[in-house]
Parts: structure tokens; sequence; C-alpha cells
């Protein structure tokens, strides 16, 4: 049988969202690198890549054309930074959501698609347990494009880099929990199993038509059953 490919979100789906205490990194590496004031209140941040918050924080302020070699920088930081901030508070786990990643694993390919940078993204899911699941590192990350649907090919590549395996789209899977996920798994072409475990509601998920939706990680056999059927 053809294998598929199952591009994981983490926050709302793998890792709980609300930092306690909060932590805009973004505001700290603009600062940095930028030298202005910024606030991630400023903008709705909810499923965009790390690349895109930094761009929307700084047009805010008047930088329409940002200067690439500073935005890189201040995209490693936000790595940086977000691992610190994960190492020394930990992340939460979403009940179920690993075990239906480990479930999926068993005869597919897993991976993570997702707007965090890379290493923050990495510290997430080692904190959560799930290194092990998420091994060998398939997907793309935050720091990679600005527009979230453009992160799919270049997981996609990944993928048959790491993998052998050339994916079809319609055997490419995106798990996500906000809207954006369904826009982007539809932009691209893929399929998007969406569950309202985020900030988003299960109504407003509803209104985009996912391929699949789910409330929350509960019953992993039927979601597993309807979703390899
Ligand atoms: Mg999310």
């Amino acid at each position: 049988m053809k294998k598929k490919l199952f591009l994981f979100d983490i926050d709302g789906v793998l890792a709980k969202v609300g930092l306690k205490p909060p932590l805009d990194y973004w505001k700290i590496a603009i600062q940095k690198h930028f030298e202005i004031e910024t606030s991630i209140s400023d903008i709705y941040n909810v499923g965009k890549t790390d690349k895109a918050i930094l761009v929307e924080m700084l047009a805010v302020k008047g930088i329409t054309n940002p200067n690439e070699e500073k935005l890189r920088k201040s995209l490693e930081d936000v790595g940086k930074l977000g691992a610190q901030y994960i190492e020394q508070h930990g992340a939460t786990a979403i009940a179920g959501s690993g075990e239906f990643a480990a479930a999926l694993k068993n005869n597919n390919y897993v991976g993570l698609l997702t707007g965090n940078c890379q290493e923050r993204a990495l510290a997430k899911i080692k904190k959560l347990g799930l290194l092990e699941t998420f091994s060998p590192v398939i997907g793309a990350f935050g720091e990679e494009a600005e527009k979230r649907s453009d992160l799919v090919e270049i997981a996609m590549t990944d993928a048959e880099k790491k993998t052998s395996i050339v994916f079809a789209k319609s055997d490419v899977y995106i798990i996500g929990d906000t809207v954006r996920d369904v826009w982007c798994a539809k932009e691209a072409c893929v399929k998007v199993i969406a569950v309202a475990t985020g900030p988003e509601s299960f109504e407003a998920l509803e209104k985009e038509k996912s391929d699949f939706i789910f409330r929350d990680f509960n019953d992993i056999s039927t979601m597993i059953e309807k979703v390899l059927k």
C-alpha cells in the first residue's frame, strides 16, 4: 500500500498554547536587530509562521521592506529565545495527539509543519517526549517561509530526501488547529485534518470544510480508522 505523509502542526495540536509567563520573543529580537519598539499584541499571530509574524510586526511600524540579514538574525534569536523558554518552563502536551502521531507512524510517515522556528519547535518536541516519534525530523519550519502554504513543498522535499519516497500530494495530510492550517492545505493542494484543540473553535474550523474534522484526540482508533480508510 502507498505510504502517506502526515505533517503535524505543533501549537494547538501537539502543545498547548498560551505561554505562562508570557514572553514576546519577536519583540525582543526586533528590538535588538531593528532597534524599534514593537509588540506581538499589534497583530493576530495565530497560525502564522515566525517569519510572517516578524514581517507583520515590522510593517505595523512602517518597515515594509526589512533588511534580509537583520530579519535572518531576528529569526535566529526567536528560535534561540523560544528554545530557552521551553527549556526553563517546559511545554504541555495536548492529550492524545502524540499517541495519534505514534499510531500513524506504524505504517506511514510523520513529520512537522509548523510556524515555529526549528530550534524552538524541536525544544517543544523534546520536552513533550516526542523526539522518537518525530525522528528522523521531517518537515518545514517558521524561518523557511513567510507564507504557511510554502512550507508544504519544503516539507515534501525534505520527506523525499529522508525517506526516498516521492509522496503524491493526495497522500500528504496536514494536522492543524486553525483556519490558517486549512487554508494552507487547500492552497498547497494537500489534505487536512482539523482538530479543535487550539484557540479557534470547532464551529470556525467547520466552516472551512476540512477533509476531516475532530473536536479532540480522545478517540484515536476512530480517527485512524476514518483517516486511513
Ligand atoms: Mg497551531
